[in-house]
């Protein structure tokens, strides 16, 4: 089988695997991240292409991936963008481009290896069609570890999407599932989620994971909660149920409480020092009203992001030498895209 896919391209001459990186502000680590990622996936034996998104990088970032688009034109695609539009939205706006049969996606921080890239391959040539990954050993602080563990526990029960390590961006797509994210407008998401839900066959493989090679990580303990919030809000509706659910049990156990307290004031008369339990329970009960506020808050928020269809991310330029296939109609609204044409 593998053979067979070494020489296999799929439509007429587009690559059989698209490696998708997104790129913020990775100046120092890239040359490194060239230096490894190319002798790879040559080692892999497949016809390849690098699509990169640079997603609005204030360093020489956008500079670099044009001078490796012009070192390796045959294999590398760079899609350039007008502003930050974060990480998930950097990937989708790769995905429109990508061509190959298989999409595997890789943060540029070298953190997973990309010679675990075969991993991956291995796992679909096995006939799955999403390929998680977890993290062995994961070099990251101590509070993103337990922070991770403690979501990744509350999704699995709270939404029908089953990953062991949610974090961990490389991952590996079959062409159905990527052409299925293509189709979907939402304007928040989370890609490893989203692609689940269209996968037919996915399954885990373990892969390496090291400290960042160069740079900062890019989120930060408040975009890591607005992260977290796209997860949950955009996969599941249970969030809103607890809070149904949890006003029903409010209700009878205050309605408990009145009957024990009148009931005490009958036998043993009017009673001293009741005010700062009433004060403890009223915080308790106005925390829980306002968390449930904030909480369609949320929701409510994510509705009137859609309903306004604004373009999720704006592309300034594309360099790539064979034309992509045309984009969807309504992801080119507000696109100015430029081709560099090299034939
Ligand atoms: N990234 C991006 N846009 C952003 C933030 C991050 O394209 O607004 C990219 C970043 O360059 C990297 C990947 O997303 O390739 C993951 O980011 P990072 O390594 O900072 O996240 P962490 O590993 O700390 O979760
Ligand atoms: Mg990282």
């Amino acid at each position: 089988m593998t053979t067979q896919q070494a020489t296999r391209t799929s439509i007429a001459g587009a690559p059989f695997l698209s490696v998708v990186i997104p790129v913020y502000n990775e100046e120092p680590g890239l040359a490194a991240l060239f230096a490894r990622l190319y002798p790879a996936l040559d080692a892999l034996g497949h016809a390849y292409e690098v699509v990169f998104i640079d997603d609005g990088s204030r360093d020489r970032s956008a500079q670099l991936l044009s001078e490796q688009f012009e070192r390796r034109p045959d294999a590398t695609r760079v899609v350039l963008l007008d502003g930050n539009f974060g990480q998930h939205r950097a990937l989708l706006a790769g995905f429109e481009r990508a061509r190959g049969e298989r999409i595997v996606t890789l943060d540029a921080d070298l953190q997973n290896p990309p010679e675990d890239i075969v991993k991956l391959m291995d796992a679909m040539d096995a006939g799955h069609d999403y390929v998680g990954s977890i993290r062995r050993m994961r070099q990251d602080v101590a509070w993103r570890r337990w922070a991770s563990k403690l979501l990744n526990r509350l999704r699995e029960r709270t939404s029908r999407i089953k990953m062991t390590d949610q974090g961990c961006m490389m991952r590996a797509y079959g062409r159905r599932i990527v052409d299925a994210i293509n189709q979907c407008r939402e304007m928040n998401t989370f890609i490893p989620a989203l692609a689940y839900t269209f996968a037919r066959d996915p399954t885990e493989v373990e892969v390496g994971h090291e400290e960042r090679f160069a740079g900062e990580s890019k989120y930060s303990l408040y975009s890591l909660m607005r992260l977290n919030f796209d997860l949950m809000t955009g996969f599941s509706l249970a969030p809103l149920q607890v809070f149904s659910m949890m006003g029903m049990a409010i209700a009878l156990l205050s309605g408990l409480l009145f009957a024990i307290l009148a009931a005490r004031r009958l036998v043993l008369g009017p009673e001293e020092g009741g005010l700062f339990t009433l004060f403890a329970l009223l915080f308790f009960l106005v925390g829980i009203a306002l968390f449930g506020i904030g909480l369609l808050g949320e929701y409510i928020g994510r509705i009137y992001q859609e309903v306004r269809e604004r373009p999720r991310y704006l592309v300034r330029a594309v360099l790539e030498r064979d034309a992509a296939p045309p984009a969807p109609p309504a992801q080119s609204i507000g696109e100015t895209v430029q081709r560099v044409a090299r034939q």
